[in-house]
C-alpha cells in the first residue's frame, strides 16, 4: 500500500508540496514541531535508513542537498535549522517511508525529548 506521503505526491490526500524533482519531494508536516517544519523524502518508497542500500546513494544525497535548497527558499538558511531523521520505533518513526524532518524558526537545543 502507498504510503502517506505518495499520496500526497499523488493528490490523492490533501498536502502542501513545496518542491519536487525526480527523485525526491517536499512537503508541510501536517503537525508542525516548530515554525518551519518540513518533510523531504525520495519517491521510491525507502521504508528508512536502515532500509536504504547501496543503490540508493544518489537518492541519500539528494535528500540533503534538497533539504538545504528548500530552507534557503523559505528564507531560513541563514539563521540555521535542524534536520532529523528518525528510524524504526525507537528512533520515533511513525510513517515508514524515509523522510527528513527541516525544522526551523526557534532556537534548538540537546537532548530531544
Ligand atoms: P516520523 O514520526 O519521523 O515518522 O515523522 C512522520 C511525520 O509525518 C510526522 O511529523 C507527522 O506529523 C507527519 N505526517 C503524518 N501524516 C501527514 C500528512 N498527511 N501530511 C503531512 N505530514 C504528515
Amino acid at each position: 500500500m502507498a504510503s502517506v506521503f505518495t499520496k500526497i505526491l499523488r493528490g490523492e490526500i490533501h498536502g502542501e508540496i513545496l518542491y519536487q524533482d525526480d527523485l525526491c519531494a517536499a512537503i508541510r508536516d501536517i503537525q508542525p514541531q516548530a515554525p518551519v517544519h518540513v518533510l523531504i523524502f525520495p519517491k521510491k518508497e525507502i521504508r528508512s535508513v536502515a532500509q536504504a542500500s547501496a543503490g540508493d546513494q544518489e537518492i541519500l544525497g539528494r535528500l540533503l542537498l534538497v533539504a538545504a535548497q528548500v530552507a534557503r527558499d523559505l528564507g531560513i538558511s541563514e539563521r540555521g535549522y535542524r534536520l532529523v531523521v528518525n528510524t524504526g520505533s525507537d528512533g520515533g518513526q511513525t510513517v515508514s517511508h524515509l523522510h527528513v524532518h527541516l525544522l526551523a524558526g526557534r532556537a534548538m537545543g540537546l537532548p530531544l525529548a
